[in-house]
């Protein structure tokens, strides 16, 4: 049994630990609110967070984690069917929200308790929970089916944290700009729980702006934490925006992650600031399992290396480790360490057909290694993975070579049944301009200029936009068929 958050048991400090736009909670504060949240769930189940981009959010979590109970975040932009579903099978003691939420009918049968920021609980609130307790049941993003429920150990909270401190030299001096959203691991176990662990500030921003990363930036925070939505808005503005640029190129870490960072994103910020974005890759049920190093190379379209104690390998289709350093040959990433998460609940059978019998988690990602060990994700193997002409293509780098050309602003590449050649490249395409977007010869053209001629979109089909869920991921199986 470990403390998760050190600088909060004991003798809390007068240093800020959170900034939600104007309201401000000490280390001492926010011991003593968490520590009156946690009187109300000690011995209630899991408890439900309503998590909204608040201060009661981070509190509500704190407190249900300082009493050793396992916290579910709620999206509050869920609708009442996904709601219900989650609701049925995380089966809260308890709802807590911030007073004066409205929450919906499907949380009417739940006990409800309002998070009050000022209330003074117990400040030495005490952790009584073994490492293996579960701290969070988070729901997976749904991007590739209904959300299921990874249930995360406090031992893996604990272990991912401490490897991204020793990977980006994460201190407690660190202030981080935070505008993600707090109900997936990103925005809440990096985006809160991370600084917390460290001793250092969170300041959110409420809802992501440029402004406000600019302001926060030039103000004295020393990291960005974000989704590649975010970077590509800041791409935008950088070139009318002396202000951000000042910002960017000052920051001591631009981290991305959630879903892969376009390479010409992350080449538009490098030209405009002079600072490469690093990316890390994770995911609901393994925390974080790999990162570029804050004194390794960031290189556009990767990942970088394994964290401290994780271990990764590739896998081919009959599940043998493909031993290849080459930047070349693909595989399955799995994934073995303190950070996985320990089942879905209430479902043995996904369980079960996510690790293999010696405990590798089998990601359903697919990558390349590169010589040195840094990690390239190719993609998803179920929607990525395209199979055509006796090929293995991955859609990430023909969405890149797309995203090149000026008269693309959003591009998704997928496969299409063909009776040639197995499945078709399909590019979907959002037009910068749509009176008069790129014809498909011309795309076809400039993707074969750039990756192999076997690599080019056979077919183009424009949108005005392409499905995004609220992790800006986009969602390749709403695409219209
Ligand atoms: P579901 O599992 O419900 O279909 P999801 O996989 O999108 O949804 P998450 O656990 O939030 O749910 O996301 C993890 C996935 O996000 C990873 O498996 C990977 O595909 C993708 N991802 C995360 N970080 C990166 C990154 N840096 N580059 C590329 N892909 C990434
Ligand atoms: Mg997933």
């Amino acid at each position: 049994m470990s403390s998760l958050f050190p600088a909060l048991t004991g003798d809390p400090s007068e240093r800020v630990a959170l900034r939600f736009g104007e309201r401000v909670l000490t280390y001492a504060e926010l011991a003593a609110a968490a520590g009156a949240v946690g009187e109300r769930v000690r011995g209630k189940g899991r408890v439900a967070v309503w998590a909204t981009p608040a201060l009661e959010t981070a509190v509500a979590v704190v407190g249900v984690l300082l009493a050793g109970s396992a916290a579910v975040p709620l999206n509050p932009k869920s609708g009442d069917k996904e709601l219900g579903h989650i609701l049925r099978d995380s089966a809260p003691g308890l709802v807590l929200a911030a007073p004066g939420d409205e929450l919906p009918a499907a949380l009417a049968g739940f006990e409800r308790v309002d998070v009050d920021v000022r209330a003074v609980g117990p400040t030495s609130a005490v952790e009584s929970a073994d490492d293996g307790d579960p701290a969070l049941v988070v729901y997976t993003s749904g991007t590739t089916g209904p959300p299921k429920g990874a249930v995360i150990p406090r031992r893996a909270v604990g272990a991912t944290l401490d490897a991204l401190a020793d990977a980006w030299q994460w201190t407690g001096e660190d202030v981080l700009v935070h505008g993600l959203p707090l109900f997936h691991v990103h925005g809440l176990v990096l985006g809160v729980l991370g600084p917390l662990r460290r001793g250092g500030a969170v300041r959110h921003l409420g809802r992501f702006t440029t402004e406000g990363v600019a302001r926060e930036l030039n103000g004295g925070a020393t990291m960005l934490f974000g989704v590649p939505t975010m970077y590509h808005r800041i791409a935008e503005t950088l070139p009318q925006d002396p202000e951000l640029v000042k910002a960017l190129s000052g920051a001591r870490l631009l981290v991305s992650g959630s879903a892969a960072l376009p390479v010409h994103d992350h080449e538009r910020i490098a030209a405009a600031t002079g600072r490469r974005v690093i990316e890390r890759y994770g995911m609901t049920e393994t925390l974080m399992n790999t990162a570029v190093r804050a004194d390794g190379e960031a290189r556009a379209g990767t990942v970088g290396v394994p964290l401290p104690g994780v271990e990764l390998r590739l896998v081919d289709e009959g599940g043998a480790a493909v031993a290849a350093y080459d930047g070349e040959t693909v595989g399955e990433i799995q994934v073995r360490g303190p950070n996985l998460f320990t089942e879905y609940l209430n479902r043995p059978d996904a369980t079960a057909a996510a690790f293999t019998t010696d405990g590798w988690f089998r990601t359903g990602d697919v990558a390349v290694l590169d010589p040195d060990g840094y990690v390239r994700i190719v993609g998803r193997k179920a929607t990525d993975l395209i199979k055509s002409g006796g090929y293995k293509i991955g859609a990430g780098e023909i969405e890149n070579a797309l995203l090149e050309h000026p008269g693309v602003r959003e591009a998704a590449v997928t496969g299409a049944p063909d009776a040639d050649l197995g499945e078709r490249i399909v590019a979907w395409i959002v037009p910068a301009d749509p009176q008069s977007p790129p014809d498909a010869a011309e795309l076809a053209g400039h993707v074969a200029g750039r990756l192999a001629p076997h690599k080019r979109p056979r077919e183009v089909r424009y949108l005005d936009a392409l499905p995004r869920n609220d992790m800006g991921k986009i969602m390749k199986r709403a695409l219209p068929s």
